[in-house]
């Protein structure tokens, strides 16, 4: 048996990423979740441990975006925003976050300064207090400049949680923005290319569209698309939800920089980043209502971009501009690595 190895498409948030970690990891581990809360199998957003009526919220991520600094944030703000979307997109409200940080030998005190206030910026618009933490160094070489580790902590009454599973058919889907801008930004600069001025980061906490998706109601289930864009997010609801989720393509907003420049290096947008989105699935009856909601928010180019039927269980198809249909696949390979 010849040995394998980890490669790049391994963290690159696709199908191999989540057959390596089923394998090695999930599978392995007996106690998965505490009591009725959210735990390894629904694999969430967050998960959950209920107190009462009430859950208390917590999810991880490390943070190894490269490079560190990019238009629209660095990795201090993309960390802490990222933790407090996760928290969110589960319905709860971002309590807490407590850090770790990893730093190599030799990196310039002053850029660590501007990240770090970056994470306070963030954490303060919020009102988010960031109760703990902990710093690191390594020896020059032994670590690419900077990863950090944010976790956070929320709270959620039992019945406002949103789960993946949640999708309904006849449900509405919603995005609440222009798509594919953080992946497009981190590829553009990856490849070398320029982007000041032309392609910015949509790094931003979604906490505001989740309260107002919480005063319409009718939203089933909602996440934030970041690695794999809103192929992997929607293939997961779809999954999750066992329905089917059909998209219009020209109902999807894209800003034209990004799709001029995913025209270039031939990447499909669905398949790209966003740091500061929701796709959301809502009661048929209340979609009208959210995006309208959503656009006098200031979340002008919020859209209804597809529906949620029965049928091919799992499947997200795309209706073409062209007037064809087609499979709208999870990711597969090293799309686009270190991307958040
Ligand atoms: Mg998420």
């Amino acid at each position: 048996m010849s040995r394998e190895y980890i490669t790049l498409a391994h963290g690159a948030g696709g199908k191999e990423m989540s057959e390596l970690i089923e394998r090695t990891i999930i599978s392995r581990i007996k106690n998965r979740k505490v009591d009725q809360g959210v735990g390894l199998d629904e694999r969430d957003d967050s998960a959950t441990i209920p107190l009462g009526d009430m859950h208390v919220v917590i999810t991880t991520d490390s943070y190894t975006v490269n490079p560190i600094f990019f238009p629209g944030g660095n990795i201090g703000k993309l960390a802490i925003t990222g933790t407090i979307n996760d928290l969110a997109v589960i319905g709860a409200k971002p309590l807490a976050i407590v850090d770790a940080l990893i730093v190599e030998e030799g990196f310039p005190l002053d850029r660590l300064e501007k990240i770090i206030k970056a994470m306070i910026e963030v954490a303060e618009q919020e009102d988010i207090a960031i109760i703990g933490g902990d710093f690191k160094v390594m020896p020059k070489g032994a670590i690419d400049k900077i990863v950090i580790t944010t976790t956070g902590i929320g709270l959620v009454k039992k019945e406002n949680m949103i789960l993946d599973s949640g999708l309904k058919p006849g449900d509405k889907i919603v995005v609440s923005g222009t798509i594919g801008e953080h992946g497009a930004t981190i590829l553009a600069l990856q490849s070398g290319i320029d982007v000041e001025g032309e392609l910015s980061s949509d790094c931003a906490p979604v906490t505001k569209i989740m309260e107002i998706c919480r005063k319409i109601g009718g939203v089933h289930a909602a996440k934030d698309p970041t690695r794999g864009g809103i192929a992997m997010a929607l293939n997961e609801l779809a999954r999750k939800s066992k329905v089917m989720i059909i998209l219009e393509e020209e109902k999807i907003p894209i800003r034209e920089e990004v799709r001029t420049y995913c025209e270039m290096l031939g990447i499909d947008p669905l398949y790209l980043a966003c740091e500061g989105r929701v796709v959301v699935g809502v009661k048929a009856e209340k979609a009208e209502e959210l995006v309208k909601e959503l656009r006098k928010a200031g979340y002008e180019e919020a859209n209804i971009i597809g529906e949620v039927k029965e049928g091919r269980e799992g499947y997200v198809l795309m209706k073409t501009i062209v007037g064809g249909i087609r499979i709208v696949e999870m990711p597969i390979g090293e799309i686009v690595p270190r991307i958040c």
